[in-house]
């Protein structure tokens, strides 16, 4: 063989190995996304909302069904079981019911007032344990109860609140002001969640924790709160029994804190403006609280599903996806229909994932690095589920590339949009640039930033542990009909079945945008499991800091 046909030989097999490998990846990617299709979302959607469900609550029958179906369903796919030899991951938690007689007490010099739990104040502790109280504890007032060195700002400055009750304003005071400059302007930080002014407060050791509900800064009316706070309450068991959180958390209504700083001859709505500036110290109101929490404890055990797609080359690097299969359960004292069948919210999700473990392994070869599926409980009950994942994690959070959670799909049709909650924190948002203009489709930031939604599912729980998290939403901006009509049939939802039994599976959704959003995100999942980079938060962002760490310890001990 002369050498000048030896190397044309070699070039034509390279160039027919290269071309028929392009056509096969091109061929199976695209039998891939393919493979989502409406008929099976709604079939297993319909399976999953159904009253035979029980409405899906943690540690019910209807958990029982939910995690067993997922198991079944993961295994038909062909998937590992995710945590050793089980599809499982225990999640302990403990159910504590206050005793609703409980008083406020709040005591000045001259008198002494009686606050009724439920419409005028609610509270409860983590703690586990039969009887907590506050007895004379005293009321210090300290602004939006907020220690954030990055924005230069501390309402703990030089304060001693061991013992005492702190009263805290909600949101932060970038929303307050809208000053663009002060926190994240009118979005909402992590520092404006309630969620963390009680952490705060237990760091600072106080006994008591008391924010003072408004609508707007709180994003939902006093009704949410009194009904998310009386009954049952689900947590996570810290070794400590929770023992280091405060005595008492809770939250006074509007006209309860009204009278309270007057009682202590102050103006609320006037003291709270001061609040808004950094200068701003804390006030003692010169009151006494009491109040004393029976509680009914009873341990119960839910279930988090992990399965688990192994990787052809990095398999100890892994993509997450995620969704919470728990919703509400029965109501009993309710007339009419009881069950809570949570259709949208979120066994569209949870179909979601079958779906999408289904895609990948269409592949004709399995993705470069691992892929996770995690169907969490417990969402509703305060991400417990994703939290005790985060804090318990099977995986190694620094070998963890991404965590993608889908909660509540759009049943509504093809959109021009997709929506990123919390657009603008990580390099995820790349992934989905390029994977929307693939679809014709433009990425839009979070409409309502200041409702917090970034803080109020599953993925925050990863974003809280550094973990980049991606958080969509399937857009409102709906092909035919437009932004209006797509943003209606949003608040329609939430006004008529978000989180109430008629949130029900029917025949006439619209699938179609349901699976434009699963392949954009199947794609971004897929771009991530073939390449080798770990994309990070981007500058700014509060969750950069403990990711940065995390790596730089891991390659310190290389
Ligand atoms: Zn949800």
């Amino acid at each position: 063989m002369n050498k000048k046909y030896f190397l044309q030989t070699i070039f034509l097999v390279t160039l027919t190995l290269i071309f028929s490998g392009c056509v096969s990846k091109e061929q199976s990617l695209t039998s891939a996304l393919e493979s989502i299709t409406a008929e099976e979302l709604s079939k297993d959607v319909e399976i999953l909302s159904s009253d035979e469900f029980e409405g899906r609550a943690p540690a019910s029958k209807g958990e029982e069904k939910t995690v067993n179906f997922l198991k079944e369903e993961f295994q038909k796919v062909g998937l590992k079981p995710g945590n050793g030899e089980s599809f499982f991951q225990e999640v302990p938690m403990v159910e504590i019911t206050a005793d609703p007689a409980v008083r406020l007490e709040i005591k000045g010099d001259k008198k002494s007032t009686r606050f009724i739990y439920g419409d005028e104040f609610v509270a409860c502790t983590l703690r586990v344990v039969e009887e907590v109280s506050l007895v004379d504890s005293e009321m210090i007032f300290v602004g939006y109860g907020i220690v954030a060195p990055e924005y230069d700002w501390n309402d703990y400055e030089g304060l001693d609140v061991r013992g005492k009750t702190v009263v805290i304003l909600v949101n932060d005071p970038g929303f307050a002001t809208e000053d663009p400059e002060l926190f994240n302007g009118r979005a909402m930080t992590y520092y404006g969640r309630w969620t963390y002014k009680y952490e705060e407060a237990a760091l600072q050791g106080a006994e008591g924790a008391l924010i003072i509900h408004e609508t707007e800064p709180a994003a939902y009316p006093w009704g949410v709160v009194k009904n998310g706070w009386t009954g049952p309450q689900f947590n996570l068991i810290s070794e400590d029994n929770n023992l280091s959180r405060c005595a008492v958390e809770g939250w006074l209504h509007l006209e309860t804190a009204r009278r309270v700083f007057k009682s202590a001859g102050l103006n609320y709505d006037e003291i709270k403006t001061t609040a808004v500036k950094r200068d701003f110290t804390a006030i003692p109101l010169g009151l006494k609280a009491s109040m004393s929490l029976k509680n009914r404890i009873r341990q119960q055990k839910s279930k988090n599903v992990i399965a688990l797609l192994p990787g052809s080359e990095r398999a100890d690097e892994y993509i997450f996806y995620m969704a919470h299969w728990d919703h509400f359960g029965k109501d009993p004292t309710l007339e009419g229909d009881q069950i809570f069948n949570g259709a949208l919210d979120n066994a569209t999700g949870t179909v979601a994932l079958i779906e999408l473990a289904e895609a990948f392994k269409q592949l004709e070869s399995p993705p470069l690095r691992s892929i996770v599926f995690l169907a969490v409980t417990a969402e509703e009950q305060g991400l417990l589920g994703s939290k005790y994942y985060a804090t318990h994690p099977i995986y190694p959070p620094t070998k963890t590339v991404a965590a993608i959670n889908m909660d509540a799909l759009n049943i509504w049709g093809k959109m021009k949009d997709v929506t990123v909650i919390g657009y603008g924190n990580s390099e995820l948002d790349h992934y989905v640039e390029t994977a929307a203009s693939e679809q014709g489709r433009r990425v839009r930031p979070d409409p309502k930033p200041e409702r917090g939604s970034f803080y109020r599912s599953d993925h925050f729980s990863f974003a809280k542990e550094g973990i980049p998290a991606l958080y969509t939403s399937g857009g409102v901006d709906h092909v035919e009909h437009g932004e209006e009509w797509g943003l209606a049939k949003r608040d329609k939802y939430i006004a008529e079945n978000y989180h109430k039994p008629s949130d029900e599976f029917d025949p006439n959704w619209d699938f179609s945008g349901m699976i434009e959003d699963l392949r954009l995100l199947f794609k971004v999942g897929y771009m991530l499991s073939m390449e080798s980079t770990f994309p990070n938060w981007e500058e700014g962002s509060e969750f950069k800091a403990k990711r940065d760490a995390d790596m730089e310890a891991v390659r310190q001990k290389k």
